[in-house]
Protein backbone atom coordinates (compact mmCIF):
# COMPACT_ATOMS: atom_id res chain seq x y z
CA UNK A 1 0.00 0.00 0.00
CA UNK A 2 1.29 3.38 -1.14
CA UNK A 3 1.35 5.65 2.19
CA UNK A 4 -1.43 8.63 1.28
CA UNK A 5 0.58 11.95 2.03
CA UNK A 6 -2.64 14.35 1.08
CA UNK A 7 -5.12 12.52 3.82
CA UNK A 8 -4.75 14.40 6.75
CA UNK A 9 -4.27 17.76 5.03
CA UNK A 10 -7.54 19.66 4.85
CA UNK A 11 -9.26 20.18 1.84
CA UNK A 12 -8.71 24.10 2.08
CA UNK A 13 -4.71 23.72 2.29
CA UNK A 14 -4.32 21.50 -0.56
CA UNK A 15 -6.72 23.85 -2.74
CA UNK A 16 -4.01 26.66 -1.74
CA UNK A 17 -1.52 24.49 -3.10
CA UNK A 18 -1.91 23.39 -6.06
CA UNK A 19 1.10 22.59 -8.55
CA UNK A 20 0.54 25.46 -11.16
CA UNK A 21 4.40 25.00 -12.70
CA UNK A 22 4.80 22.74 -15.53
CA UNK A 23 8.52 22.14 -14.77
CA UNK A 24 8.12 20.97 -10.94
CA UNK A 25 5.27 18.67 -11.91
CA UNK A 26 7.48 17.15 -13.91
CA UNK A 27 10.14 17.05 -11.43
CA UNK A 28 7.82 15.68 -8.91
CA UNK A 29 6.69 12.80 -10.85
CA UNK A 30 10.63 12.42 -11.70
CA UNK A 31 10.46 13.05 -15.87
CA UNK A 32 12.90 15.20 -17.81
CA UNK A 33 12.24 18.84 -18.33
CA UNK A 34 12.75 17.91 -22.36
CA UNK A 35 9.65 16.62 -22.61
CA UNK A 36 7.93 19.87 -22.11
CA UNK A 37 8.56 21.36 -26.19
CA UNK A 38 8.77 25.13 -26.17
CA UNK A 39 4.93 25.00 -27.30
CA UNK A 40 3.31 23.78 -23.75
CA UNK A 41 4.57 26.72 -21.50
CA UNK A 42 2.59 28.93 -24.23
CA UNK A 43 -0.41 26.59 -24.09
CA UNK A 44 -0.35 27.49 -20.26
CA UNK A 45 -0.83 31.86 -20.92
CA UNK A 46 -4.65 30.20 -22.68
CA UNK A 47 -4.96 27.94 -19.92
CA UNK A 48 -2.97 27.62 -17.03
CA UNK A 49 -1.98 24.62 -15.36
CA UNK A 50 -3.19 23.48 -12.15
CA UNK A 51 -3.79 20.35 -10.60
CA UNK A 52 -3.97 19.26 -6.60
CA UNK A 53 -0.99 17.66 -5.03
CA UNK A 54 -3.45 14.88 -4.10
CA UNK A 55 -3.68 13.78 -7.39
CA UNK A 56 -0.14 13.99 -8.73
CA UNK A 57 0.36 11.60 -5.90
CA UNK A 58 -2.22 9.25 -7.85
CA UNK A 59 0.19 9.45 -11.24
CA UNK A 60 3.06 6.88 -12.00
CA UNK A 61 6.45 8.76 -11.17
CA UNK A 62 8.84 8.62 -14.52
CA UNK A 63 5.78 7.93 -16.56
CA UNK A 64 5.31 10.54 -19.30
CA UNK A 65 2.11 8.78 -20.78
CA UNK A 66 0.52 8.30 -17.61
CA UNK A 67 -2.97 8.57 -18.31
CA UNK A 68 -3.61 11.37 -15.58
CA UNK A 69 -1.09 13.33 -16.03
CA UNK A 70 -2.08 13.35 -19.91
CA UNK A 71 -5.21 14.65 -18.95
CA UNK A 72 -3.53 18.06 -16.94
CA UNK A 73 0.43 18.33 -18.59
CA UNK A 74 0.07 21.50 -20.97
CA UNK A 75 0.64 20.07 -24.46
CA UNK A 76 2.25 22.03 -27.76
CA UNK A 77 -0.15 20.80 -29.71
CA UNK A 78 -2.77 22.65 -28.40
CA UNK A 79 -1.50 25.55 -30.03
CA UNK A 80 -2.73 24.05 -33.41
CA UNK A 81 -5.74 25.13 -35.11
CA UNK A 82 -8.01 22.54 -36.74
CA UNK A 83 -11.51 23.09 -39.00
CA UNK A 84 -14.30 22.44 -36.54
CA UNK A 85 -12.48 22.79 -33.35
CA UNK A 86 -13.99 26.93 -31.58
CA UNK A 87 -13.99 28.53 -28.84
CA UNK A 88 -17.43 27.86 -27.60
CA UNK A 89 -18.78 24.81 -29.27
CA UNK A 90 -22.33 24.41 -27.04
CA UNK A 91 -22.94 27.84 -27.85
CA UNK A 92 -23.12 28.70 -24.27
CA UNK A 93 -23.04 32.59 -24.69
CA UNK A 94 -25.67 32.74 -26.36
CA UNK A 95 -27.90 30.41 -23.83
CA UNK A 96 -26.61 32.61 -20.94
CA UNK A 97 -29.87 34.91 -19.89
CA UNK A 98 -29.05 35.76 -16.40
CA UNK A 99 -25.47 36.00 -14.44
CA UNK A 100 -24.49 32.50 -13.67
CA UNK A 101 -27.30 30.43 -15.32
CA UNK A 102 -27.76 27.99 -18.18
CA UNK A 103 -31.41 26.78 -18.87
CA UNK A 104 -30.82 24.99 -22.13
CA UNK A 105 -32.76 21.31 -20.91
CA UNK A 106 -36.69 22.02 -19.63
CA UNK A 107 -36.92 20.83 -16.18
CA UNK A 108 -33.19 21.18 -15.37
CA UNK A 109 -31.34 24.61 -14.82
CA UNK A 110 -27.78 25.03 -14.02
CA UNK A 111 -26.36 27.44 -11.86
CA UNK A 112 -22.53 28.31 -12.05
CA UNK A 113 -21.75 29.83 -8.45
CA UNK A 114 -17.49 29.95 -9.32
CA UNK A 115 -15.49 30.07 -12.27
CA UNK A 116 -12.58 28.06 -10.28
CA UNK A 117 -11.86 24.45 -10.58
CA UNK A 118 -9.76 22.63 -8.39
CA UNK A 119 -7.79 21.07 -11.74
CA UNK A 120 -7.50 22.36 -15.43
CA UNK A 121 -8.46 19.75 -17.38
CA UNK A 122 -6.70 20.49 -20.88
CA UNK A 123 -9.78 18.72 -22.96
CA UNK A 124 -12.18 21.19 -21.10
CA UNK A 125 -14.65 22.85 -23.02
CA UNK A 126 -14.73 25.72 -20.81
CA UNK A 127 -11.20 26.63 -21.25
CA UNK A 128 -12.20 29.68 -23.23
CA UNK A 129 -15.33 30.68 -21.51
CA UNK A 130 -15.73 33.91 -19.66
CA UNK A 131 -17.07 32.89 -15.95
CA UNK A 132 -15.45 36.17 -14.42
CA UNK A 133 -18.18 38.43 -15.84
CA UNK A 134 -20.77 35.96 -14.97
CA UNK A 135 -21.12 34.89 -11.58
CA UNK A 136 -24.20 35.63 -9.82
CA UNK A 137 -23.83 37.89 -6.72
CA UNK A 138 -26.19 37.97 -3.35
CA UNK A 139 -28.19 40.44 -4.94
CA UNK A 140 -28.70 38.29 -8.43
CA UNK A 141 -30.51 35.73 -6.24
CA UNK A 142 -33.96 37.39 -6.55
CA UNK A 143 -33.59 37.42 -10.53
CA UNK A 144 -33.03 33.97 -9.85
CA UNK A 145 -36.04 33.26 -8.26
CA UNK A 146 -38.39 34.96 -10.31
CA UNK A 147 -36.83 33.53 -13.22
CA UNK A 148 -37.54 30.28 -11.79
CA UNK A 149 -41.09 31.14 -10.59
CA UNK A 150 -41.84 32.06 -14.64
CA UNK A 151 -40.49 28.43 -15.13
CA UNK A 152 -42.38 26.42 -12.85
CA UNK A 153 -41.20 23.21 -14.66
CA UNK A 154 -37.95 23.59 -13.71
CA UNK A 155 -37.35 21.04 -10.79
CA UNK A 156 -33.53 20.46 -10.55
CA UNK A 157 -30.75 22.70 -9.59
CA UNK A 158 -27.49 21.78 -11.05
CA UNK A 159 -24.47 22.95 -9.25
CA UNK A 160 -21.51 23.30 -12.32
CA UNK A 161 -19.00 24.97 -12.91
CA UNK A 162 -16.26 25.81 -12.92
CA UNK A 163 -16.75 23.69 -10.32
CA UNK A 164 -18.92 24.61 -6.86
CA UNK A 165 -16.93 21.91 -4.76
CA UNK A 166 -14.32 24.41 -4.51
CA UNK A 167 -16.59 27.02 -3.07
CA UNK A 168 -16.91 26.84 0.94
CA UNK A 169 -19.22 24.74 2.75
CA UNK A 170 -20.51 28.39 3.97
CA UNK A 171 -21.51 29.51 0.67
CA UNK A 172 -22.75 26.26 -0.83
CA UNK A 173 -25.43 26.51 2.21
CA UNK A 174 -26.45 29.87 1.40
CA UNK A 175 -27.21 28.58 -1.85
CA UNK A 176 -28.85 25.41 -0.90
CA UNK A 177 -31.30 27.33 1.63
CA UNK A 178 -32.30 29.51 -1.03
CA UNK A 179 -33.03 26.59 -3.72
CA UNK A 180 -34.97 25.19 -0.70
CA UNK A 181 -37.08 28.28 -0.19
CA UNK A 182 -38.88 27.28 -3.77
CA UNK A 183 -41.22 24.35 -3.58
CA UNK A 184 -41.56 23.86 -7.17
CA UNK A 185 -37.19 22.48 -6.78
CA UNK A 186 -36.84 19.09 -5.67
CA UNK A 187 -33.68 17.84 -6.35
CA UNK A 188 -30.17 19.25 -6.33
CA UNK A 189 -27.24 17.98 -8.50
CA UNK A 190 -23.72 19.28 -7.86
CA UNK A 191 -21.27 18.57 -10.49
CA UNK A 192 -17.73 18.37 -9.30
CA UNK A 193 -14.18 17.32 -9.67
CA UNK A 194 -13.09 18.27 -6.64
CA UNK A 195 -14.12 14.55 -4.86
CA UNK A 196 -11.41 13.17 -7.12
CA UNK A 197 -8.76 15.32 -7.02
CA UNK A 198 -9.28 16.48 -3.47
CA UNK A 199 -11.11 13.47 -1.66
CA UNK A 200 -10.57 15.55 1.68
CA UNK A 201 -13.22 18.04 0.58
CA UNK A 202 -15.79 15.36 1.31
CA UNK A 203 -15.53 16.38 4.99
CA UNK A 204 -17.97 15.63 7.70
CA UNK A 205 -19.68 19.85 7.20
CA UNK A 206 -20.05 18.44 3.62
CA UNK A 207 -21.93 15.74 4.10
CA UNK A 208 -24.25 16.58 6.97
CA UNK A 209 -25.53 19.57 4.95
CA UNK A 210 -26.27 17.56 1.89
CA UNK A 211 -27.39 14.80 4.08
CA UNK A 212 -29.76 16.93 6.06
CA UNK A 213 -31.17 19.50 3.13
CA UNK A 214 -35.26 18.74 2.06
CA UNK A 215 -33.87 18.29 -1.58
CA UNK A 216 -32.84 14.79 -3.04
CA UNK A 217 -29.02 15.45 -3.59
CA UNK A 218 -26.71 13.79 -6.36
CA UNK A 219 -23.08 13.94 -6.71
CA UNK A 220 -21.76 13.88 -10.05
CA UNK A 221 -18.21 13.70 -10.17
CA UNK A 222 -16.01 12.91 -12.81
CA UNK A 223 -13.76 10.41 -12.87
CA UNK A 224 -11.99 9.02 -16.53
CA UNK A 225 -9.96 6.48 -15.24
CA UNK A 226 -9.79 3.67 -12.68
CA UNK A 227 -6.06 4.87 -10.98
CA UNK A 228 -8.17 7.70 -9.82
CA UNK A 229 -9.90 6.16 -7.69
CA UNK A 230 -7.62 4.72 -4.70
CA UNK A 231 -8.55 3.50 -1.51
CA UNK A 232 -8.93 6.59 -0.09
CA UNK A 233 -10.72 8.28 -2.64
CA UNK A 234 -13.42 5.39 -2.88
CA UNK A 235 -13.83 5.85 1.11
CA UNK A 236 -14.43 9.52 0.76
CA UNK A 237 -17.13 8.59 -2.16
CA UNK A 238 -18.29 5.17 -0.20
CA UNK A 239 -19.09 7.30 2.69
CA UNK A 240 -21.98 9.70 0.66
CA UNK A 241 -23.36 6.36 -0.38
CA UNK A 242 -23.64 5.59 3.07
CA UNK A 243 -25.73 8.85 3.76
CA UNK A 244 -28.29 8.10 0.99
CA UNK A 245 -26.31 10.33 -1.26
CA UNK A 246 -26.94 9.51 -5.07
CA UNK A 247 -23.19 9.17 -6.43
CA UNK A 248 -23.19 8.79 -10.35
CA UNK A 249 -20.06 9.55 -12.35
CA UNK A 250 -19.47 11.38 -15.81
CA UNK A 251 -16.28 10.78 -17.77
CA UNK A 252 -14.96 12.01 -21.19
CA UNK A 253 -13.54 9.27 -23.95
CA UNK A 254 -10.24 10.74 -24.31
CA UNK A 255 -7.13 9.68 -27.00
CA UNK A 256 -4.23 8.60 -24.57
CA UNK A 257 -6.24 8.64 -21.36
CA UNK A 258 -9.26 5.91 -21.76
CA UNK A 259 -9.68 4.92 -25.46
CA UNK A 260 -9.40 1.30 -24.46
CA UNK A 261 -12.65 -0.88 -23.57
CA UNK A 262 -10.43 -2.80 -20.82
CA UNK A 263 -10.04 0.80 -19.58
CA UNK A 264 -13.62 2.15 -19.55
CA UNK A 265 -14.26 -1.75 -17.83
CA UNK A 266 -11.48 -1.11 -15.14
CA UNK A 267 -13.44 2.77 -14.25
CA UNK A 268 -16.58 1.20 -14.24
CA UNK A 269 -16.05 -1.90 -12.17
CA UNK A 270 -13.73 0.63 -9.75
CA UNK A 271 -16.63 2.74 -9.67
CA UNK A 272 -19.47 0.17 -8.54
CA UNK A 273 -16.68 -0.94 -5.93
CA UNK A 274 -16.91 2.87 -4.35
CA UNK A 275 -21.36 2.61 -4.96
CA UNK A 276 -20.86 5.43 -7.85
CA UNK A 277 -23.01 4.57 -10.47
CA UNK A 278 -21.48 5.23 -14.39
CA UNK A 279 -24.13 7.96 -15.98
CA UNK A 280 -22.50 9.48 -18.89
CA UNK A 281 -19.65 8.83 -21.47
CA UNK A 282 -19.04 12.27 -23.27
CA UNK A 283 -17.49 12.37 -26.75
CA UNK A 284 -14.76 15.24 -26.51
CA UNK A 285 -16.52 18.75 -27.38
CA UNK A 286 -14.51 20.06 -30.56
CA UNK A 287 -12.94 23.01 -28.70
CA UNK A 288 -10.37 24.81 -29.53
CA UNK A 289 -6.95 23.00 -27.85
CA UNK A 290 -7.66 19.91 -27.11
CA UNK A 291 -7.94 18.26 -31.13
CA UNK A 292 -4.94 16.12 -29.51
CA UNK A 293 -7.66 14.01 -27.86
CA UNK A 294 -10.04 13.65 -30.40
CA UNK A 295 -10.70 9.96 -31.98
CA UNK A 296 -12.36 8.61 -35.07
CA UNK A 297 -16.00 7.76 -35.13
CA UNK A 298 -15.19 4.17 -36.11
CA UNK A 299 -12.54 3.81 -33.25
CA UNK A 300 -15.37 4.95 -30.54
CA UNK A 301 -17.80 2.52 -31.96
CA UNK A 302 -15.21 -0.03 -31.95
CA UNK A 303 -14.88 0.55 -27.78
CA UNK A 304 -17.99 1.06 -27.45
CA UNK A 305 -19.19 -1.89 -28.95
CA UNK A 306 -16.66 -3.54 -26.41
CA UNK A 307 -17.81 -2.15 -23.49
CA UNK A 308 -21.27 -3.32 -24.19
CA UNK A 309 -20.37 -6.78 -24.78
CA UNK A 310 -18.00 -7.20 -21.20
CA UNK A 311 -20.44 -5.56 -18.64
CA UNK A 312 -23.61 -6.01 -16.91
CA UNK A 313 -26.42 -3.12 -18.75
CA UNK A 314 -26.12 -1.06 -15.35
CA UNK A 315 -22.37 -0.26 -15.24
CA UNK A 316 -21.97 1.04 -18.87
CA UNK A 317 -22.46 4.46 -19.22
CA UNK A 318 -24.40 6.52 -21.75
CA UNK A 319 -22.51 7.74 -24.39
CA UNK A 320 -23.37 10.73 -25.53
CA UNK A 321 -22.41 14.03 -27.28
CA UNK A 322 -23.90 18.12 -26.58
CA UNK A 323 -25.19 19.52 -29.66
CA UNK A 324 -26.09 23.23 -29.22
CA UNK A 325 -28.97 24.04 -28.95
CA UNK A 326 -30.31 20.60 -28.66
CA UNK A 327 -33.11 20.18 -25.75
CA UNK A 328 -30.72 16.85 -24.19
CA UNK A 329 -27.46 15.60 -24.59
CA UNK A 330 -27.54 13.59 -27.24
CA UNK A 331 -27.26 9.96 -27.40
CA UNK A 332 -25.03 8.33 -29.66
CA UNK A 333 -25.28 4.39 -29.92
CA UNK A 334 -28.33 2.36 -31.13
CA UNK A 335 -30.01 4.72 -33.63
CA UNK A 336 -33.49 3.73 -34.30
CA UNK A 337 -33.65 1.24 -37.08
CA UNK A 338 -36.92 -0.45 -36.49
C1 LIG B 1 -25.61 18.45 -19.29
C2 LIG B 1 -26.47 19.57 -18.96
C3 LIG B 1 -27.57 19.42 -18.09
C4 LIG B 1 -27.90 18.11 -17.45
O1 LIG B 1 -28.28 17.16 -18.38
P1 LIG B 1 -28.68 15.72 -17.90
O2 LIG B 1 -28.86 14.98 -19.18
O3 LIG B 1 -29.91 15.83 -17.09
O4 LIG B 1 -27.54 15.19 -17.08
C5 LIG B 1 -28.38 20.51 -17.86
N1 LIG B 1 -28.14 21.72 -18.42
C6 LIG B 1 -27.10 21.89 -19.26
C7 LIG B 1 -26.89 23.24 -19.86
C8 LIG B 1 -26.23 20.83 -19.54
O5 LIG B 1 -25.20 21.04 -20.36
S1 LIG C 1 -15.01 22.29 -15.46
FE1 LIG C 1 -14.54 20.14 -14.96
S2 LIG C 1 -13.53 19.34 -16.81
FE2 LIG C 1 -13.44 21.59 -16.92
S3 LIG C 1 -11.46 22.14 -16.02
FE3 LIG C 1 -13.01 22.25 -14.40
S4 LIG C 1 -12.90 20.24 -13.43
FE4 LIG C 1 -11.90 20.02 -15.41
Amino acid sequence: MINYLYQEQNWQSQLSQLITDPLELLETLQISPDNLLSGALLATEQFKLRVPRAFVEKMQKGNVLDPLLLQVLPHHLELEEHAGFVTDPLGEEAANQLPGVLHKYKSRFLLTLTGACAVHCRYCFRRHFPYQENLPKNEDWLNIKAYLESQPQINEVILSGGDPLTLSNRKLALWIERLESLKQIKILRIHSRVPIVIPNRIDEELVSLLKNSRLRVILVVHSNHAAELDDFTCTQLLHLAQQNILVLNQAVLLKGVNDSAQVLVDLSHRLFEAQVMPYYLHVLDKVKGAHHFDLQTDKIDQIYTDVLASLPGYLVPKLVREVAGEQNKTPLFGALTF
